[in-house]
Protein backbone atom coordinates (compact mmCIF):
# COMPACT_ATOMS: atom_id res chain seq x y z
CA UNK A 1 0.00 0.00 0.00
CA UNK A 2 1.06 3.52 -1.22
CA UNK A 3 2.36 5.65 1.87
CA UNK A 4 -0.12 8.76 3.40
CA UNK A 5 2.24 11.64 4.14
CA UNK A 6 1.53 13.97 6.74
CA UNK A 7 2.55 17.30 5.84
CA UNK A 8 1.37 20.66 7.60
CA UNK A 9 0.26 22.68 5.60
CA UNK A 10 0.20 26.98 5.86
CA UNK A 11 -1.84 28.30 3.06
CA UNK A 12 -0.37 31.52 3.83
CA UNK A 13 -1.06 35.75 3.06
CA UNK A 14 -2.59 37.78 -0.22
CA UNK A 15 -2.48 35.47 -2.80
CA UNK A 16 -0.53 32.21 -0.29
CA UNK A 17 -4.45 30.45 -0.70
CA UNK A 18 -4.36 30.26 -4.24
CA UNK A 19 -0.59 29.11 -5.13
CA UNK A 20 -0.68 26.86 -2.13
CA UNK A 21 -4.36 25.90 -3.34
CA UNK A 22 -3.58 24.94 -7.02
CA UNK A 23 -0.19 23.29 -5.64
CA UNK A 24 -2.01 20.92 -3.59
CA UNK A 25 -4.76 19.90 -6.35
CA UNK A 26 -1.42 19.31 -8.71
CA UNK A 27 0.18 17.04 -5.86
CA UNK A 28 -3.09 15.02 -5.17
CA UNK A 29 -3.19 14.38 -8.76
CA UNK A 30 -0.37 12.46 -9.58
CA UNK A 31 -1.78 9.97 -7.11
CA UNK A 32 0.41 10.24 -4.13
CA UNK A 33 -1.40 10.42 -0.98
CA UNK A 34 -1.45 13.25 1.24
CA UNK A 35 -2.99 14.06 5.08
CA UNK A 36 -2.80 17.81 5.16
CA UNK A 37 -2.95 19.17 8.80
CA UNK A 38 -3.79 23.20 7.66
CA UNK A 39 -2.18 25.27 10.15
CA UNK A 40 -2.24 29.19 10.42
CA UNK A 41 0.70 31.66 10.54
CA UNK A 42 1.27 35.39 9.58
CA UNK A 43 -1.19 37.83 9.37
CA UNK A 44 -4.43 37.31 10.60
CA UNK A 45 -2.11 35.57 13.54
CA UNK A 46 -0.10 38.84 14.03
CA UNK A 47 -3.73 40.58 14.61
CA UNK A 48 -4.82 38.65 17.24
CA UNK A 49 -1.78 39.64 19.10
CA UNK A 50 0.35 36.86 18.97
CA UNK A 51 3.78 38.49 18.48
CA UNK A 52 5.56 35.51 16.92
CA UNK A 53 3.16 34.71 14.24
CA UNK A 54 3.14 31.26 14.72
CA UNK A 55 0.36 29.94 17.19
CA UNK A 56 1.71 26.79 19.45
CA UNK A 57 -0.71 24.62 17.33
CA UNK A 58 1.61 25.20 14.20
CA UNK A 59 4.51 24.76 15.89
CA UNK A 60 3.11 21.30 17.45
CA UNK A 61 1.91 20.05 14.08
CA UNK A 62 5.03 20.78 12.67
CA UNK A 63 6.81 19.02 15.34
CA UNK A 64 4.52 16.22 14.13
CA UNK A 65 5.12 15.71 10.90
CA UNK A 66 8.47 17.47 10.03
CA UNK A 67 7.11 17.98 6.65
CA UNK A 68 5.88 21.69 5.88
CA UNK A 69 4.32 23.09 2.83
CA UNK A 70 4.01 26.47 3.35
CA UNK A 71 2.82 29.63 1.32
CA UNK A 72 4.10 33.05 1.84
CA UNK A 73 3.46 35.20 5.42
CA UNK A 74 2.78 39.28 5.90
CA UNK A 75 4.21 40.74 9.03
CA UNK A 76 1.58 43.59 9.08
CA UNK A 77 2.91 46.65 9.31
CA UNK A 78 2.23 47.95 13.39
CA UNK A 79 2.35 43.84 14.59
CA UNK A 80 4.56 41.99 15.56
CA UNK A 81 8.51 42.58 15.54
CA UNK A 82 9.66 39.19 13.83
CA UNK A 83 8.83 38.15 10.76
CA UNK A 84 6.76 34.88 11.03
CA UNK A 85 8.78 33.13 8.11
CA UNK A 86 11.94 33.93 9.84
CA UNK A 87 10.82 32.65 12.88
CA UNK A 88 10.08 29.39 11.70
CA UNK A 89 13.25 28.43 9.47
CA UNK A 90 14.76 29.31 13.27
CA UNK A 91 12.74 27.88 15.78
CA UNK A 92 13.01 24.38 13.80
CA UNK A 93 17.10 25.08 12.90
CA UNK A 94 16.40 24.72 8.89
CA UNK A 95 19.90 25.04 8.65
CA UNK A 96 19.93 24.66 4.84
CA UNK A 97 18.27 27.09 2.23
CA UNK A 98 17.93 25.65 -0.97
CA UNK A 99 17.01 27.28 -4.06
CA UNK A 100 17.13 25.69 -7.51
CA UNK A 101 17.67 28.43 -10.65
CA UNK A 102 16.49 26.51 -13.72
CA UNK A 103 15.39 27.41 -16.95
CA UNK A 104 11.60 27.62 -18.14
CA UNK A 105 11.01 26.18 -21.88
CA UNK A 106 8.88 28.88 -23.28
CA UNK A 107 9.50 31.64 -20.34
CA UNK A 108 12.08 34.20 -22.52
CA UNK A 109 14.53 36.03 -20.75
CA UNK A 110 18.36 37.21 -21.74
CA UNK A 111 18.94 34.23 -20.86
CA UNK A 112 17.21 31.28 -22.63
CA UNK A 113 18.73 29.11 -24.56
CA UNK A 114 21.88 28.65 -22.07
CA UNK A 115 20.24 26.04 -20.31
CA UNK A 116 20.58 28.41 -16.53
CA UNK A 117 20.37 25.07 -14.46
CA UNK A 118 22.21 25.54 -10.80
CA UNK A 119 20.95 25.48 -7.28
CA UNK A 120 22.03 28.03 -4.56
CA UNK A 121 22.84 26.32 -0.84
CA UNK A 122 22.89 29.14 1.41
CA UNK A 123 23.30 28.61 5.01
CA UNK A 124 20.39 29.48 6.76
CA UNK A 125 21.33 30.49 10.75
CA UNK A 126 24.39 31.78 11.26
CA UNK A 127 26.55 34.45 10.20
CA UNK A 128 25.10 38.70 10.13
CA UNK A 129 21.94 36.94 10.02
CA UNK A 130 21.84 35.66 13.79
CA UNK A 131 21.28 39.30 14.59
CA UNK A 132 23.74 40.05 17.14
CA UNK A 133 23.93 44.00 16.82
CA UNK A 134 24.45 46.93 19.04
CA UNK A 135 25.03 50.50 18.93
CA UNK A 136 28.70 51.08 20.27
CA UNK A 137 28.11 54.83 20.80
CA UNK A 138 25.45 56.97 19.65
CA UNK A 139 26.89 57.36 16.19
CA UNK A 140 28.66 53.57 15.64
CA UNK A 141 26.49 50.45 14.87
CA UNK A 142 28.04 47.33 14.93
CA UNK A 143 27.09 43.75 13.84
CA UNK A 144 28.36 40.37 15.04
CA UNK A 145 28.87 38.05 12.05
CA UNK A 146 28.88 34.60 13.35
CA UNK A 147 30.62 31.81 11.62
CA UNK A 148 30.92 28.35 13.17
CA UNK A 149 32.81 25.06 12.02
CA UNK A 150 29.71 23.10 12.93
CA UNK A 151 27.51 25.55 10.53
CA UNK A 152 30.28 25.51 7.60
CA UNK A 153 30.51 21.73 7.88
CA UNK A 154 26.72 20.82 8.14
CA UNK A 155 25.78 23.67 5.28
CA UNK A 156 28.95 22.69 3.09
CA UNK A 157 28.44 18.39 3.47
CA UNK A 158 24.83 19.07 2.22
CA UNK A 159 25.44 21.23 -0.85
CA UNK A 160 28.09 18.26 -2.14
CA UNK A 161 25.43 15.53 -0.84
CA UNK A 162 22.82 17.36 -2.75
CA UNK A 163 24.99 17.33 -5.97
CA UNK A 164 25.15 13.59 -5.60
CA UNK A 165 21.83 13.29 -5.21
CA UNK A 166 20.89 15.12 -8.12
CA UNK A 167 24.01 13.36 -10.33
CA UNK A 168 25.81 16.71 -10.41
CA UNK A 169 29.26 17.29 -10.94
CA UNK A 170 30.75 20.63 -9.51
CA UNK A 171 30.19 22.30 -6.13
CA UNK A 172 31.47 26.20 -5.81
CA UNK A 173 31.82 27.29 -2.60
CA UNK A 174 31.63 31.52 -2.72
CA UNK A 175 33.40 33.63 -0.06
CA UNK A 176 34.85 36.82 0.70
CA UNK A 177 38.08 34.92 2.43
CA UNK A 178 40.53 37.01 0.77
CA UNK A 179 39.46 39.72 2.98
CA UNK A 180 37.23 38.06 6.11
CA UNK A 181 40.11 35.78 6.78
CA UNK A 182 38.95 33.91 9.84
CA UNK A 183 35.23 34.15 9.64
CA UNK A 184 34.55 33.46 5.61
CA UNK A 185 37.77 32.10 5.84
CA UNK A 186 36.76 29.50 8.45
CA UNK A 187 33.85 28.38 5.59
CA UNK A 188 36.75 28.11 2.81
CA UNK A 189 38.84 26.26 5.07
CA UNK A 190 36.18 23.41 5.86
CA UNK A 191 35.17 23.73 2.43
CA UNK A 192 38.53 22.58 1.24
CA UNK A 193 39.00 20.12 3.92
CA UNK A 194 35.19 18.49 3.50
CA UNK A 195 35.88 18.28 -0.24
CA UNK A 196 38.53 15.56 0.09
CA UNK A 197 35.25 13.12 1.58
CA UNK A 198 33.50 13.90 -2.08
CA UNK A 199 36.67 12.89 -4.97
CA UNK A 200 33.81 12.45 -7.13
CA UNK A 201 32.41 16.34 -7.39
CA UNK A 202 34.66 18.74 -8.73
CA UNK A 203 34.96 21.60 -5.90
CA UNK A 204 36.28 24.70 -6.58
CA UNK A 205 36.57 28.23 -4.77
CA UNK A 206 35.18 31.50 -5.79
CA UNK A 207 35.25 34.75 -4.63
CA UNK A 208 32.04 36.13 -4.31
CA UNK A 209 32.15 38.99 -6.08
CA UNK A 210 33.79 37.09 -8.84
CA UNK A 211 30.81 34.57 -8.23
CA UNK A 212 28.11 37.32 -9.08
CA UNK A 213 29.93 38.51 -12.24
CA UNK A 214 30.39 35.14 -13.70
CA UNK A 215 26.88 34.57 -12.92
CA UNK A 216 25.56 36.88 -14.52
CA UNK A 217 28.13 36.43 -17.41
CA UNK A 218 28.44 32.73 -17.63
CA UNK A 219 25.59 31.05 -14.80
CA UNK A 220 25.63 27.59 -17.30
CA UNK A 221 29.21 27.00 -15.57
CA UNK A 222 27.56 26.38 -12.64
CA UNK A 223 26.11 23.35 -10.79
CA UNK A 224 25.59 23.92 -7.20
CA UNK A 225 27.48 27.05 -5.43
CA UNK A 226 27.31 27.26 -1.30
CA UNK A 227 27.73 30.78 0.72
CA UNK A 228 27.71 31.93 4.32
CA UNK A 229 24.32 33.56 4.93
CA UNK A 230 23.74 36.50 3.35
CA UNK A 231 26.22 36.19 0.13
CA UNK A 232 23.83 33.05 -0.45
CA UNK A 233 21.19 35.71 0.26
CA UNK A 234 22.38 38.65 -2.45
CA UNK A 235 23.68 35.57 -4.86
CA UNK A 236 20.22 33.11 -4.61
CA UNK A 237 18.40 36.52 -5.50
CA UNK A 238 20.55 37.35 -8.37
CA UNK A 239 20.02 33.38 -9.71
CA UNK A 240 16.08 33.99 -9.75
CA UNK A 241 16.63 36.57 -12.52
CA UNK A 242 18.39 34.44 -14.50
CA UNK A 243 15.23 32.83 -15.33
CA UNK A 244 12.25 34.59 -15.20
CA UNK A 245 11.74 36.12 -11.98
CA UNK A 246 9.87 34.99 -8.47
CA UNK A 247 7.13 33.16 -10.08
CA UNK A 248 9.68 31.01 -10.99
CA UNK A 249 11.67 30.96 -8.14
CA UNK A 250 11.09 27.49 -5.66
CA UNK A 251 13.01 26.81 -2.53
CA UNK A 252 13.62 25.33 0.93
CA UNK A 253 14.98 25.14 4.34
CA UNK A 254 15.94 22.07 5.30
CA UNK A 255 17.33 20.76 8.88
CA UNK A 256 18.27 18.03 10.68
CA UNK A 257 15.29 16.23 10.43
CA UNK A 258 12.55 19.07 9.79
CA UNK A 259 12.00 20.55 6.01
CA UNK A 260 9.83 23.59 4.99
CA UNK A 261 9.26 23.83 1.45
CA UNK A 262 8.32 27.78 0.77
CA UNK A 263 8.38 30.03 -2.62
CA UNK A 264 11.16 32.54 -2.61
CA UNK A 265 7.75 35.10 -3.84
CA UNK A 266 5.78 37.32 -0.71
CA UNK A 267 2.60 37.14 -0.46
CA UNK A 268 1.80 39.99 -3.52
CA UNK A 269 -1.00 41.73 -1.76
CA UNK A 270 -2.32 43.22 -4.71
CA UNK A 271 -3.21 40.21 -6.50
CA UNK A 272 -4.69 38.11 -4.29
CA UNK A 273 -7.80 36.55 -5.23
CA UNK A 274 -7.75 37.66 -8.36
CA UNK A 275 -6.99 34.34 -10.08
CA UNK A 276 -4.09 35.31 -11.59
CA UNK A 277 -1.06 34.79 -10.02
CA UNK A 278 1.45 32.05 -11.48
CA UNK A 279 1.85 29.08 -8.65
CA UNK A 280 5.23 27.70 -10.68
CA UNK A 281 7.19 28.58 -7.58
CA UNK A 282 5.00 27.16 -5.25
CA UNK A 283 4.02 24.10 -7.19
CA UNK A 284 8.20 23.33 -7.41
CA UNK A 285 8.79 23.93 -3.91
CA UNK A 286 5.96 21.14 -3.77
CA UNK A 287 8.00 19.08 -6.17
CA UNK A 288 10.96 19.58 -4.01
CA UNK A 289 9.18 18.21 -1.19
CA UNK A 290 7.88 15.01 -3.31
CA UNK A 291 11.70 14.53 -3.78
CA UNK A 292 12.41 14.49 0.07
CA UNK A 293 9.82 12.74 0.58
CA UNK A 294 11.23 9.50 -1.82
CA UNK A 295 8.27 10.07 -4.26
CA UNK A 296 10.57 10.66 -7.37
CA UNK A 297 8.11 9.99 -9.99
CA UNK A 298 5.06 11.84 -8.92
CA UNK A 299 7.87 14.77 -9.03
CA UNK A 300 9.04 13.64 -12.77
CA UNK A 301 5.30 13.83 -13.77
CA UNK A 302 4.42 17.31 -12.14
CA UNK A 303 8.11 18.92 -13.82
CA UNK A 304 7.77 16.91 -17.47
CA UNK A 305 3.90 18.20 -17.74
CA UNK A 306 4.77 21.73 -16.68
CA UNK A 307 7.73 22.17 -18.96
CA UNK A 308 4.81 21.22 -21.62
CA UNK A 309 2.54 23.24 -20.86
CA UNK A 310 4.67 26.18 -21.07
CA UNK A 311 7.25 25.03 -23.96
CA UNK A 312 4.64 23.47 -26.17
CA UNK A 313 1.70 24.79 -25.30
CA UNK A 314 2.27 28.53 -24.43
CA UNK A 315 -0.07 28.52 -22.04
CA UNK A 316 1.08 31.13 -19.68
CA UNK A 317 0.05 33.59 -16.86
CA UNK A 318 0.13 37.01 -16.63
CA UNK A 319 3.27 37.54 -15.42
CA UNK A 320 5.15 35.40 -18.71
CA UNK A 321 2.52 36.07 -21.53
CA UNK A 322 3.79 38.55 -23.93
CA UNK A 323 2.55 41.34 -25.78
CA UNK A 324 -0.36 39.82 -27.99
CA UNK A 325 -0.55 36.75 -25.80
CA UNK A 326 -3.36 35.35 -24.00
CA UNK A 327 -3.06 35.21 -20.35
CA UNK A 328 -4.25 32.13 -18.23
CA UNK A 329 -5.61 32.56 -15.15
CA UNK A 330 -4.40 30.37 -12.10
CA UNK A 331 -7.23 27.87 -12.13
CA UNK A 332 -6.52 27.15 -15.57
CA UNK A 333 -3.18 26.47 -15.31
CA UNK A 334 -3.51 24.39 -12.60
CA UNK A 335 -5.75 22.31 -14.84
CA UNK A 336 -3.44 22.69 -17.81
CA UNK A 337 -0.77 21.55 -15.69
CA UNK A 338 -3.26 18.18 -14.92
CA UNK A 339 -4.29 17.87 -18.24
CA UNK A 340 -0.43 17.04 -19.53
CA UNK A 341 0.04 14.41 -17.03
CA UNK A 342 2.07 12.00 -18.59
CA UNK A 343 3.57 13.85 -21.39
CA UNK A 344 7.04 14.61 -22.00
CA UNK A 345 9.20 17.36 -22.79
CA UNK A 346 12.07 15.59 -24.83
CA UNK A 347 14.50 18.76 -24.37
CA UNK A 348 14.21 18.79 -21.00
CA UNK A 349 14.48 15.46 -19.36
CA UNK A 350 14.32 15.21 -15.56
CA UNK A 351 17.50 14.42 -13.68
CA UNK A 352 17.48 11.29 -12.23
CA UNK A 353 17.09 12.24 -8.79
CA UNK A 354 18.11 10.62 -5.02
CA UNK A 355 17.30 10.82 -1.82
CA UNK A 356 19.64 13.13 -0.21
CA UNK A 357 21.42 11.51 3.53
CA UNK A 358 23.38 13.66 5.05
CA UNK A 359 26.33 12.44 6.68
CA UNK A 360 27.16 13.91 10.54
CA UNK A 361 30.29 16.16 10.68
CA UNK A 362 33.63 15.29 11.21
CA UNK A 363 35.71 17.65 10.79
CA UNK A 364 37.79 19.12 14.12
CA UNK A 365 40.10 22.70 14.28
CA UNK A 366 42.59 20.31 15.45
CA UNK A 367 43.87 22.77 18.19
CA UNK A 368 45.93 21.47 21.04
CA UNK A 369 47.66 24.95 22.23
CA UNK A 370 45.41 27.81 23.07
CA UNK A 371 46.16 30.58 25.12
CA UNK A 372 45.19 34.32 25.08
CA UNK A 373 47.92 36.79 24.26
CA UNK A 374 45.94 40.23 24.26
CA UNK A 375 43.50 42.31 24.67
CA UNK A 376 40.96 44.95 21.93
CA UNK A 377 39.25 47.58 23.99
CA UNK A 378 36.88 49.26 22.09
CA UNK A 379 36.35 52.68 23.32
CA UNK A 380 34.60 55.33 22.50
CA UNK A 381 36.55 58.68 22.51
CA UNK A 382 36.85 62.27 21.02
CA UNK A 383 40.36 62.76 21.77
CA UNK A 384 43.31 62.71 18.70
CA UNK A 385 44.86 59.12 17.90
CA UNK A 386 48.22 60.67 19.34
CA UNK A 387 47.12 62.26 22.66
CA UNK A 388 45.02 59.35 23.25
CA UNK A 389 47.75 56.92 22.35
CA UNK A 390 50.47 58.40 25.07
CA UNK A 391 47.64 59.06 27.68
CA UNK A 392 47.23 55.62 27.89
CA UNK A 393 50.49 54.36 28.01
CA UNK A 394 50.62 56.68 31.18
CA UNK A 395 47.51 54.74 32.57
CA UNK A 396 48.77 51.44 32.03
CA UNK A 397 52.91 52.07 32.91
CA UNK A 398 53.62 49.25 35.60
CA UNK A 399 50.80 46.80 34.47
CA UNK A 400 51.19 43.62 32.60
CA UNK A 401 50.16 45.38 29.36
CA UNK A 402 51.91 47.26 26.50
CA UNK A 403 49.65 49.36 23.61
CA UNK A 404 50.54 47.75 20.46
CA UNK A 405 48.53 50.20 18.36
CA UNK A 406 45.28 52.07 17.98
CA UNK A 407 42.90 51.91 15.47
CA UNK A 408 39.63 53.76 13.77
CA UNK A 409 38.13 51.26 11.76
CA UNK A 410 40.51 48.63 11.19
CA UNK A 411 43.25 51.32 9.90
CA UNK A 412 46.25 52.17 12.40
CA UNK A 413 46.27 55.61 13.66
CA UNK A 414 48.89 55.29 16.34
CA UNK A 415 51.55 55.11 16.45
CA UNK A 416 51.19 57.03 13.17
CA UNK A 417 52.02 55.50 9.91
CA UNK A 418 50.36 58.31 8.01
CA UNK A 419 46.92 57.42 7.85
CA UNK A 420 44.21 60.07 8.24
CA UNK A 421 40.66 58.46 8.32
CA UNK A 422 37.58 60.40 8.83
CA UNK A 423 37.45 60.64 12.80
CA UNK A 424 35.03 58.47 14.28
CA UNK A 425 35.21 58.64 17.85
CA UNK A 426 35.44 54.77 18.30
CA UNK A 427 39.17 53.33 18.70
CA UNK A 428 40.19 49.72 19.14
CA UNK A 429 43.24 49.68 21.88
CA UNK A 430 45.36 46.73 20.92
CA UNK A 431 46.70 45.63 24.44
CA UNK A 432 49.53 42.59 24.45
CA UNK A 433 51.06 40.88 27.68
CA UNK A 434 54.56 41.77 28.12
CA UNK A 435 55.33 38.48 29.98
CA UNK A 436 56.22 34.88 28.25
CA UNK A 437 54.79 34.37 24.96
CA UNK A 438 52.84 31.37 26.07
CA UNK A 439 51.20 32.82 29.22
CA UNK A 440 47.55 32.85 29.41
CA UNK A 441 46.10 36.45 30.69
CA UNK A 442 44.90 36.01 34.45
CA UNK A 443 41.66 37.48 34.91
CA UNK A 444 43.31 39.98 37.74
CA UNK A 445 45.24 41.34 34.86
CA UNK A 446 42.36 41.95 32.79
CA UNK A 447 40.45 43.65 35.54
CA UNK A 448 43.30 45.82 36.20
CA UNK A 449 44.04 46.88 32.64
CA UNK A 450 40.59 47.66 32.74
CA UNK A 451 40.36 49.59 36.28
CA UNK A 452 43.53 51.64 34.84
CA UNK A 453 41.50 52.20 31.03
CA UNK A 454 38.36 53.20 32.86
CA UNK A 455 40.00 55.57 35.24
CA UNK A 456 39.86 58.16 32.25
CA UNK A 457 37.96 56.51 29.32
CA UNK A 458 34.82 54.59 28.53
CA UNK A 459 35.40 51.63 27.20
CA UNK A 460 32.34 50.02 24.87
CA UNK A 461 33.39 46.02 24.56
CA UNK A 462 36.60 43.79 25.15
CA UNK A 463 37.92 40.85 22.84
CA UNK A 464 40.74 38.62 23.71
CA UNK A 465 43.56 38.05 21.42
CA UNK A 466 43.78 34.24 20.77
CA UNK A 467 46.43 32.17 19.97
CA UNK A 468 45.71 28.97 18.45
CA UNK A 469 48.57 26.17 17.81
CA UNK A 470 51.05 29.37 17.80
CA UNK A 471 48.97 31.13 15.29
CA UNK A 472 47.64 34.35 16.21
CA UNK A 473 43.83 33.84 16.15
CA UNK A 474 42.68 37.69 15.22
CA UNK A 475 42.74 39.93 12.11
CA UNK A 476 45.68 42.58 12.40
CA UNK A 477 44.37 46.86 11.45
CA UNK A 478 45.29 47.99 8.27
CA UNK A 479 49.41 49.17 8.48
CA UNK A 480 49.74 46.83 12.20
CA UNK A 481 53.19 44.92 11.32
P1 LIG B 1 6.29 39.91 -3.22
O1 LIG B 1 5.08 39.55 -2.50
O2 LIG B 1 7.22 38.81 -3.55
O3 LIG B 1 5.82 40.63 -4.57
C1 LIG B 1 6.64 41.49 -5.33
C2 LIG B 1 6.30 41.39 -6.80
O4 LIG B 1 6.84 40.18 -7.34
C3 LIG B 1 4.83 41.30 -7.14
O5 LIG B 1 4.22 42.55 -7.11
C4 LIG B 1 4.89 40.69 -8.53
O6 LIG B 1 5.46 41.60 -9.47
C5 LIG B 1 5.98 39.65 -8.34
N1 LIG B 1 5.48 38.33 -7.89
C6 LIG B 1 5.49 37.84 -6.63
N2 LIG B 1 5.00 36.59 -6.63
C7 LIG B 1 4.67 36.30 -7.90
C8 LIG B 1 4.11 35.16 -8.54
N3 LIG B 1 3.80 34.04 -7.87
N4 LIG B 1 3.89 35.22 -9.86
C9 LIG B 1 4.21 36.31 -10.56
N5 LIG B 1 4.74 37.41 -10.03
C10 LIG B 1 4.98 37.41 -8.71
O7 LIG B 1 7.14 41.01 -2.44
P2 LIG B 1 6.65 42.24 -1.54
O8 LIG B 1 5.52 42.94 -2.23
O9 LIG B 1 7.87 42.98 -1.21
O10 LIG B 1 6.11 41.58 -0.20
C11 LIG B 1 4.73 41.43 0.14
C12 LIG B 1 4.65 40.75 1.51
O11 LIG B 1 5.20 39.43 1.47
C13 LIG B 1 5.42 41.48 2.62
O12 LIG B 1 4.63 41.50 3.80
C14 LIG B 1 6.64 40.64 2.85
O13 LIG B 1 7.12 40.73 4.16
C15 LIG B 1 6.11 39.25 2.55
N6 LIG B 1 7.14 38.30 2.12
C16 LIG B 1 7.03 37.02 2.56
C17 LIG B 1 7.93 36.05 2.13
C18 LIG B 1 7.77 34.63 2.62
O14 LIG B 1 6.74 34.30 3.15
N7 LIG B 1 8.75 33.78 2.44
C19 LIG B 1 8.95 36.39 1.24
C20 LIG B 1 9.04 37.71 0.79
C21 LIG B 1 8.11 38.66 1.22
P3 LIG B 1 4.66 42.56 -10.44
O15 LIG B 1 4.07 43.61 -9.57
O16 LIG B 1 5.72 43.09 -11.35
O17 LIG B 1 3.62 41.77 -11.16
Amino acid sequence: MAQTHKITLINGDGIGPEVVGSTRKILEATGVKFDWEICEAGAEVFKRGLPSGVPMETVESIQRNRVVLKGPLETPVGFGEKSANVTLRKIFETYANVRPVKEFPGVITPFSGRGVDLVIVRENVEDLYAGIEYMQSPDVAECLKVITRLGCEKIIRFAFELARSEGRKSVHCATKANIMKLTEGLMKKVFEEVSEDYKDIEAHHIIVDNCAHQLVRRPENFEVIVATNMNGDILSDLASGLVGGLGFAPGANIGEDIAIFEAVHGSAPKYAGKNVINPIAVLFSGIMMLRYLGEFEAAETIEQAVYVTLGRDKIFTRDVAGEGQKAVSTTEFTDAVIGNFGQKYEKMPTKNYKKIVIPKNTTTSGITHRHVSGLDVFTEVSELPDVLGKSIEKLIEGSNFELTMIDNRGVKVYPSIGAIPEKADFYRCRFMLTTNDNEDIHQDNVIDLLNRFGKKYTWTHVEKLHVFNKEQAFSKAQGED
